[in-house]
């Protein structure tokens, strides 16, 4: 690799904190290479309140693109100079393309999570939705299921002041036109939660729980009489790659093909955010190929 870089290699990064053990370096590198792109990809650690120093240094150093990784995403977006329309929604940014010093915020969760569902052979246009949770992952989810014609997204949430979040998007998406019904409940009521369940096609975990280390084994889904052979079940915990939730839809009527973690999720999303900074589609075979090599 360090034989390629030369003075005209540009540079892009990943911010946030700790980000020692990311597995973006790799993964961008790998496509750089595979493309031959006069390109690299290095990992800084950032704090949220040096995030506005980070974004000055970067248009400084003309570094091209940074993904935005936690707890950097909230104040990404208030320090970029636009917004695309999702990460306006939502209010944060995990991807960031520098265009002559001009920064442009985009959050590519939500079409990363579209994209694996497409790639399984589903939509979510026309279909009821029930998502759990309303923090970073879940409103990316929510605004591109409203913006590609989800008929109606239940969204279930342990606080209620994250249910406000939630309800905030909504409206936001609402007064700019588009179309989509949203309920907004608290997980207090787990009967409320499986009765809306087993009227929906799409069930969306956005919470970490199930996700290890510590998390493993447990699901906020308890009544095994919910899942049935249609019903798509998501869940965006990346480790373990197989969670409770996943494993009680598999053991209770659903079927192989419509049960997705998100390590598919954690790839497209990827996939989007190196299209914005190449124009051109992630190597997304080779790339799973190559990371199947390195577990
Ligand atoms: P976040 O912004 O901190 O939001 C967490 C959400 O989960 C909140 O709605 C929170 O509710 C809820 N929650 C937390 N603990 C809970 C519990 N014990 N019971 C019920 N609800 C609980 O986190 P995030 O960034 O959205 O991440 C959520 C999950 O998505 C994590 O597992 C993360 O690794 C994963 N993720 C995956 C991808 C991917 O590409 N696959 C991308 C991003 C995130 P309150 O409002 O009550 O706090």
């Amino acid at each position: 690799m360090d034989t390629r870089i030369s003075g005209t290699t540009k540079l892009f990064g990943i911010i946030g904190t700790p980000v020692d053990r990311a597995g973006s370096p790799a993964m961008y590198n790998f496509c750089f290479d595979y493309y031959g792109l006069d390109c690299v990809y290095l990992a800084f650690d950032c704090r949220e309140d040096q995030v506005k120093d980070t974004l000055d240094a970067a248009k400084r150093l003309q570094i091209r693109g940074l993904n935005v990784t936690m707890p950097c995403k909230r104040e990404a977006a208030r320090q970029v100079d636009r917004l695309s329309p999702a990460a306006r929604f939502t209010g944060a940014v995990n991807t960031i393309v520098n265009e002559d010093g001009i920064l442009t915020g985009h959050i590519t969760d939500g079409i990363g999570f579209l994209s694996d569902l497409m790639d399984h052979g589903h939509t979510v246009t026309g279909k009821d939705i029930v998502l759990m949770g309303t923090g970073g992952a879940a409103s990316a989810i929510l605004t591109q299921c409203a913006l590609e014609g989800a008929a109606s997204v239940t969204i279930f949430n342990r606080s209620r002041e994250g249910l406000e979040k939630a309800r905030a998007i909504g409206d936001a998406l609402a007064a700019d036109g588009v179309s989509c019904r949203m309920e907004y409940r608290l997980l207090t009521d787990p009967d409320l939660l499986h009765r809306t369940v087993r009227k929906a096609s799409i069930l969306i975990n956005a919470t970490p729980v199930g996700m290890a280390p510590g998390g493993e084994g447990r699901s906020l889904i308890t009544d095994m009489s919910v899942f049935h052979r249609d019903l798509v079940v998501y869940d965006v915990i990346c480790q373990p790659e197989t969670t409770r939730l996943m494993e009680d839809a598999l053991q209770n009527g659903c079927r192989k093909e419509n049960v997705l973690g998100g390590r598919g999720m954690l790839l497209w999303q990827a996939a989007e955010a190196f299209r914005l900074y190449t124009g051109l589609p992630m190597p997304v075979k080779e790339l799973k190929a190559f990371l199947a090599g390195k577990s």
